[in-house]
This record gives structure tokens, sequence and C-alpha cells, in this order.
């Protein structure tokens, strides 16, 4: 576990905010940059996330491997701080669940222009 991805809400009470940036790999294949910040308004735990990442993935029309980046992703969380009962939030499962949501199952190389597209064509659906 990441001990960067965590937000203690005793830090939280003390300070106005905290501001995090950090790497996080997931699944061996995807680097993920996460920044943003936290705080806290009245009994609600607010962060603010951005998200960020490169990935390699092997390409459905070339079967060549292949670099991507993603958009980056803005989001907010909220939480009810009783909802919170060890006082440490731990980002990972959002970031986890946001790189899932964004990543397409089946990807080609060249932003969706494979080179060898002209090649299986004929074998595509209009
Ligand atoms: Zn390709």
């Amino acid at each position: 576990m990441n001990p960067d991805t965590k937000i203690i809400l005793r830090d939280l009470f003390r300070n106005e905010e905290r501001s995090f940036d950090f790497h996080m790999p997931f699944d061996d294949a995807i680097d993920v940059r996460a920044w943003g910040r936290a705080y806290l308004a009245e009994n609600t735990l607010i962060i603010h996330l951005n998200i960020e990442y490169t990935g390699k993935a092997v390409c459905i029309i070339c079967n060549e491997k292949f670099e991507f980046k993603s958009r980056r992703k803005e989001q907010y969380i909220t939480e009810e701080v009783e909802n919170i009962p060890s006082g440490v939030y731990n980002l990972e499962n959002d970031i986890r669940d946001a790189v899932i949501l964004e990543t397409p199952r089946y990807q080609e190389c060249c932003d969706g222009k494979c080179p060898d597209r002209t090649f299986v064509k004929k074998y595509l659906k209009p």
C-alpha cells in the first residue's frame, strides 16, 4: 500500500488542507500520477483529485505493444467524517476505479489510426 495515498483526518483538523502528489503503479502496466488537495468542510471530507497515467497495451489490429496516455481526469470525492471511523481515508480504491473506468478494454495504436488497419479493413464490419 502506498502511504502517500492516505489522507489522515487528524492532520486536516490541525491544518486547513493537505496537498498531495504521488505516483502509484497499477497492474505493472500503468503508472498513475495523482495529485490534488483534501480539506474538511464542516463534517465532510472533500478531496479534489486529478489523475494522469501512462500505460502499455497491445494494439487490437497490429498486435504491437504501444504506450498510451490518459487524459487528465478531475473529480471531487466527498465523504462524511463519521463514515471514516479509522480517521484515515485511503485514495487507492478511488484511483483504481477511475483508471479502470477510463481505460478502454481494447485499444488501437496511433490514437485509433493503426497503420495496419488498411490490411485488415476487408475483415472488419463497415
Ligand atoms: Zn496497431
